[in-house]
């Protein structure tokens, strides 16, 4: 597939008017996408050509409607190497997992299908002279804004589910992953898609700014970092007819109650705080452990593990466990936060290093910051902080000790401590002895506190896309 390097506007490929901005792949530096930010006019042409579209793709059947994203989902199929092969060039992540992605993109497609049947579909009662009916109707035109970790998967999650119900969409991707928003919305059209329903606007900031500000979206459906969610929150603020989802970042606790296995318990660790290079909004970020022997223990068996961790290019051979940063930016922030951690008091355990020179490919992290009073802030990279705890009580109130309440994980104890962590812990998804950065499809997804409004996506995004609709009816009056 080659990319198009433009916006899609009412069914038309446009070039941008604004300021033009490129993609490099963070390890190679390869250019891999280069075109025109949308002007804050081409903004206003793309939500009045999705609320054009509106009316006639809200009155479609939801068969038509499933029709069109079972066609996606095969031309997604078609494509996958293509996608896969993007997703790794700019989000430096390796191809293994960018074909992980893809392959979650299609998976969603049938249970977003499923979601919908399932929580929004019609529902009718008899009431013997007349019948209950439940409706859902679609907002109508719905913003979408996408993070760059996972630039297929996320809005893929937001824009399958809001057309299924018949609304809308201006996508804005993030400016770090034009190319795969570009090829996405390519595979839209080649399935078919109406003129209007799905309108794509490149960009950064102030693109995103100038299609929240827009009067005519219905609602916004935002994946993204808190500060930035923070902003909108605010400027949706007494919008009461407006939908507004965010699903924010987190600064994950990892709770390590006691060691019944320590090579499970490192893997754990690993896959928790450093898959994706740290770059899940899901990825722990504060590790517990017990101070004493057994806590001594693990960590030396963690910093042992570390020096073996396989970090690579996206393409290389063998597959690394991670890649890149998103971009040589982003690792630079990522080393300066070590340094400020070591500046307040934190004792590095296993240095965060760049691992070629200029490239976004950087060594895992592990501070002890143990009693320093720091900012509670995302890092969103490989690095860990460890706080070695007195006692139980001790590391529930370290866990806590956030705005944020994303992902939280516990390893070891027994199915009364898991109780309890699950009742004293304020976050939205929770794992026992897995991995902090799974998730379930068909379970919900978000967070509580400064994580996001606690509209779960996955298999509930179908909830936030259409409101419901009772009615009483009879044909006889
Ligand atoms: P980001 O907040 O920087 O950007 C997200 C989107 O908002 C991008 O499209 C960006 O261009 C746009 N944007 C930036 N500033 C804006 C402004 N002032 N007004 C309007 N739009 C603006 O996030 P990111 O760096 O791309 O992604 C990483 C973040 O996303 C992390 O914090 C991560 O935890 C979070 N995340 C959360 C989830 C979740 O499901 N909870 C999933 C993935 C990522």
């Amino acid at each position: 597939m080659q990319a198009k390097q433009q916006l899609l506007i009412g069914g038309a490929w446009v070039d941008g008017d604004a300021e033009r901005f490129a993609k490099l792949d963070p390890v190679s530096h390869q250019e891999l996408w280069q075109g025109a930010s949308a002007r804050d006019a081409q903004v206003e042409a793309a939500v009045a050509a999705a609320r054009q579209a509106f009316p006639g793709w809200a009155r479609t059947s939801f068969a038509e409607r499933q029709a069109l994203v079972e066609r996606f989902r095969g031309v997604l199929e078609s494509h996958r190497e293509d996608l896969a092969t993007a997703i790794a060039g700019e989000t430096g992540k390796p191809l293994w997992e960018a074909r992980t992605e893809v392959g979650a993109m299609i998976g969603k497609v049938g249970l977003s299908v499923r979601a919908y049947e399932e929580r929004t579909g019609e529902r009718q009662r008899d009431l013997g002279d007349a019948r209950a009916v439940l409706r859902h109707r679609p907002h109508g035109v719905m913003a979408v804004f996408g993070p760059y970790n996972f630039p297929g998967h996320l809005p893929n999650g937001h824009m399958v589910p809001a057309l299924l119900a018949g609304n809308t969409v201006v996508f804005k991707p993030s400016e770090q992953t034009p190319l795969t928003a570009d090829l996405v919305l390519q595979c839209w059209c080649e399935a078919g898609l109406p003129a209007g329903v799905i309108n794509l606007v490149q960009g950064a900031a102030p693109v995103g700014q100038a299609l929240a500000a827009s009067r005519d979206i219905d609602g916004l459906l935002f994946t993204g970092s808190a500060k930035v969610g923070g902003l909108l929150h605010q400027q949706f603020a007494g919008q009461l007819d407006k939908i507004l989802a965010l699903e924010l970042g987190g600064n994950n606790p990892l709770v390590v109650r006691d060691v019944p296995d320590q090579d499970a318990a490192v893997l754990t660790i690993l896959q928790s705080a450093f898959l994706s290079g740290g770059q899940r909004c899901t990825c722990a970020r504060r590790l517990m452990v017990p101070q004493g022997e057994v806590g001594d223990r693990l960590l030396e068996a963690l910093v042992s593990a570390i020096d073996k961790l396989r970090v690579g290019g996206q393409f290389s051979e063998p597959a690394p466990f991670y890649g890149g940063l998103v971009s040589v930016a982003a690792a630079d922030g990522l080393l300066k936060a070590q340094d400020d951690l070591e500046a307040l008091g934190g004792t590095v355990l296993s240095r965060m290093r760049r691992v070629e020179d200029n490239t976004s490919l950087l060594s895992p992290a592990l501070i002890d910051v143990t009693g320093l009073a720091l900012p509670d802030e995302e890092h969103f990279g490989p690095l860990l902080k460890v706080y070695r705890y007195k006692d139980w009580g001790e590391a529930v109130t370290i866990a806590n000790d956030t705005r944020y309440g994303l992902s939280a994980g516990l390893i070891g104890g027994s199915r009364d401590d898991w109780d309890d962590f699950l009742l004293r812990i304020r976050a939205g998804i929770n794992n026992w002895n897995r991995q902090t950065t799974g998730a379930s499809g068909d379970a919900p997804f978000g967070g509580v506190g400064d994580s996001g409004n606690h509209r779960p996506s996955a298999y509930y995004a179908a909830d936030y896309c259409a409101y419901p609709v009772a009615s009483m009816e009879s044909e006889d009056l």
